[in-house]
C-alpha cells in the first residue's frame, strides 16, 4: 500500500471517529465514550501527520510543528482542567476563535506559498472564504470572551447608524474580494483579513446579555467552515470533514437554541436584545414585595408534601449545589414524597448544562423531566423548588409581549400549588430583566447561596 492510500486510511478511520464522537455525545449516557472516541481520533490523525515526508523530512517544519504542539497543550491542558464549568461558554469562545484564526492563517500562508500569477480562481476563492470567515470568528469570538469574563460590559453596543455601517463594511470586503480574485494580489488579500477582523468585532458588539452563548455557537460553525474551506486549500479530507462536521453541529445548535428561547436567529443578532436593564428590589412597579421565608418553614413545606419539582437553573451552577440538591430529593424520597427535576433546555449558560451537573451529582436519568413532560406535571405538584434559575421560569415571557423574552418557552413553577425560589438577591437573571413570580402570592424566597440553603434544607426536611 502506498503512503498516499495509507494516509486517505488512517484519516478516514479519524473521521469515522469524530462522526461516532458526535452521536455519542447526543445522549448524556454515551457522551464520555463520544468524547474518548473523538479525542482517539484527533489522536491518531495528529500522530500520522508526523509520519508524512513533509513534515519528518524537513527540521523546520518539524520544529514549528512541535513548537506550537507544546504551547497549545501547556496552555489547553491546565485551562480546560481548571475551567469552572459556568465559565465554559468563554472558554468555547476562546478555543474556538483561536480555530477560525489558525485557518485563516493557513489560507493566507498558502496564498503566498502558491505563488502569485499561478493560482486559479477557484483556490483564490476557498483561500478568501478561510480568509474571511476565519477573521470574523477570531475577531468575534474575541469579543464574545471579553464580554462573558466581563473584561467589557456584557450588554448589546449599540451606535448610531450601526447596521449601515455594518452593511458598508461588508459591501467594501465583498469589493476587495473581487479585487483579489482579478488581481491575485498579497496587499489586498491582508487588507480583506484586516477589514474581516473588524467585521467579527462589530458583528458581536451589538449581541449581548442570553444572547452571547447563541452567538458563540454560530462563531463556532463559521470556525468549522473556514477549516473546511482550508481543508480544501490544502486538499484534506480530514479538515474538509472534520470542519463541515463542526459547521454543521454549530449550525443545528444555533437553532436549537434559537428556537428554545422563542427566537428568531436574526432577531438574536440584530436586535440588541436586553440593552435595557430594569430596576429591581424589594417591590415591583405596582409596590408589591415579595415575602421570604427561613429553611425550616420551607423544610416542613417541603416534607409535608406528595409531590415536589425541583427547577434548577444557572444559580445552582454557580453555587455548586449539585449534591445538596441530590441530597434534599433522596431525603424526600426517603419520606415518600415524589421528586422530579424540570429541565429547561436553555437553563444555565449551554445546552445540557444543568444535565451535566446533575449528572455529577449522580441524579437518577429517569427523574430528569424534559421541559414539555415536566409542564405537564407542574400543576398536580405542591411544591416548585426553584433553585437559582429565573428566565427560564418568568412567566413574562407567556403573559407579556412587550418584554424582550416574549415568545421563550418557560418551565410552568407558577402553575405549582407552592413555590419555592431560591436565590441570593433580587437582581434579575442573565436577560437583565424583572421576574414577576417572585411577587407570585404563592410565593415563598428564599435567599442566600442555592447550595448553603440546600444544605440548611436538608436538615430541616430531616428534623420534620
Ligand atoms: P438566569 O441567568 O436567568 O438566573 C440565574 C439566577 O441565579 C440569577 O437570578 C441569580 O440571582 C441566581 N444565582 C446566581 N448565583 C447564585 C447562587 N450562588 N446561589 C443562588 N442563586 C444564585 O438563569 P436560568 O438558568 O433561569 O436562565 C438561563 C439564561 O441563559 C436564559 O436567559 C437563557 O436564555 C440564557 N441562555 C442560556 C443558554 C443555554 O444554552 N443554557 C444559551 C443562551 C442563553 P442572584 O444574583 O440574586 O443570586
Amino acid at each position: 500500500m502506498s503512503r498516499a492510500t495509507a494516509t486517505d486510511l488512517v484519516y478516514l478511520i479519524a473521521i469515522i471517529g469524530f462522526i461516532f464522537a458526535l452521536v455519542g455525545l447526543s445522549s448524556p449516557k454515551h457522551a464520555r465514550r463520544g468524547n474518548q472516541l473523538g479525542a482517539l481520533g484527533m489522536l491518531l490523525a495528529v500522530a500520522w501527520t508526523f509520519s508524512l515526508p513533509a513534515v519528518y523530512s524537513s527540521t523546520r517544519n518539524l520544529t514549528l510543528i512541535v513548537i506550537a504542539v507544546v504551547v497549545g497543550t501547556v496552555i489547553g491542558v491546565p485551562a480546560a482542567r481548571l475551567v469552572k464549568m459556568t465559565a465554559m461558554p468563554q472558554m468555547v469562545a476562546i478555543f474556538n476563535g483561536v480555530g477560525g484564526g489558525a485557518a485563516a492563517l493557513v489560507s493566507v500562508t498558502e496564498f503566498i506559498a502558491l505563488g502569485h500569477g499561478s493560482i486559479a480562481v477557484y483556490k483564490i476563492c476557498e483561500i478568501l472564504f478561510g480568509v474571511l470567515v476565519g477573521s470574523v470568528s477570531f475577531a468575534g469570538s474575541a469579543i464574545a470572551f471579553a464580554k462573558l469574563q466581563e473584561l467589557m460590559t456584557g450588554r448589546p453596543i449599540t451606535y448610531p447608524a450601526q447596521q449601515p455601517i455594518n452593511a458598508a463594511l461588508g459591501l467594501a470586503i465583498l469589493v476587495l474580494v473581487v479585487v483579489t480574485i482579478a488581481t491575485a494580489s498579497t496587499a489586498v488579500l491582508v487588507v480583506v483579513l484586516l477589514l474581516s477582523l473588524v467585521l467579527g468585532i462589530i458583528f458581536v458588539l451589538p449581541v449581548g446579555g442570553a444572547d452571547t452563548p447563541v452567538l458563540i455557537s454560530l462563531l463556532n460553525a463559521f470556525t468549522g467552515l473556514a477549516v473546511a474551506a482550508s481543508g480544501f486549500t490544502l486538499n484534506s479530507n480530514l479538515l474538509i470533514v472534520a470542519g463541515t462536521l463542526v459547521g454543521a453541529s454549530g449550525t443545528l445548535l444555533t437553532r436549537l437554541m434559537s428556537v428554545a428561547m422563542g427566537r428568531s436567529l436574526s432577531n438574536i443578532l440584530f436586535s440588541a436584545f436586553g440593552s435595557v436593564i430594569t430596576a429591581t428590589g424589594g417591590t415591583d412597579a405596582d409596590g408589591r414585595s415579595v415575602r421570604s421565608g427561613t429553611p425550616q418553614d420551607v423544610g416542613v413545606l417541603l416534607a409535608y408534601a406528595r409531590k415536589v419539582a425541583i427547577v434548577p437553573g444557572y444559580g445552582l451552577a454557580v453555587a455548586q449545589g449539585q449534591h445538596a440538591a441530590r441530597e434534599l430529593a433522596d431525603a424526600l424520597e426517603a419520606r415518600g414524597v415524589k421528586v422530579f427535576y424540570a429541565i429547561h433546555p436553555v437553563a444555565g449558560r449551554m445546552p445540557g448544562h444543568m444535565n451535566v451537573l446533575l449528572a455529577e451529582a449522580n441524579v437518577p436519568y429517569d427523574e430528569l423531566e424534559e421541559m414539555d413532560q415536566a409542564n405537564g406535571e407542574l400543576p398536580t405538584t405542591d411544591v416548585a423548588l426553584v433553585v437559582g434559575a429565573n428566565d427560564t421560569v418568568n412567566p413574562a415571557a407567556e403573559n407579556t409581549p412587550g418584554s424582550p423574552i416574549y415568545g421563550m418557552p418557560i418551565i410552568h413553577a407558577n402553575e405549582a400549588a407552592n413555590v419555592v425560589v431560591m436565590k441570593r438577591s433580587m437582581r434579575p437573571g442573565f436577560a437583565g430583566i424583572d421576574n414577576e413570580l417572585l411577587f407570585d402570592t404563592k410565593t415563598t424566597m428564599l435567599f442566600g447561596d442555592a447550595k448553603d440553603t440546600l444544605v440548611k434544607l436538608v436538615a430541616a426536611v430531616k428534623s420534620a
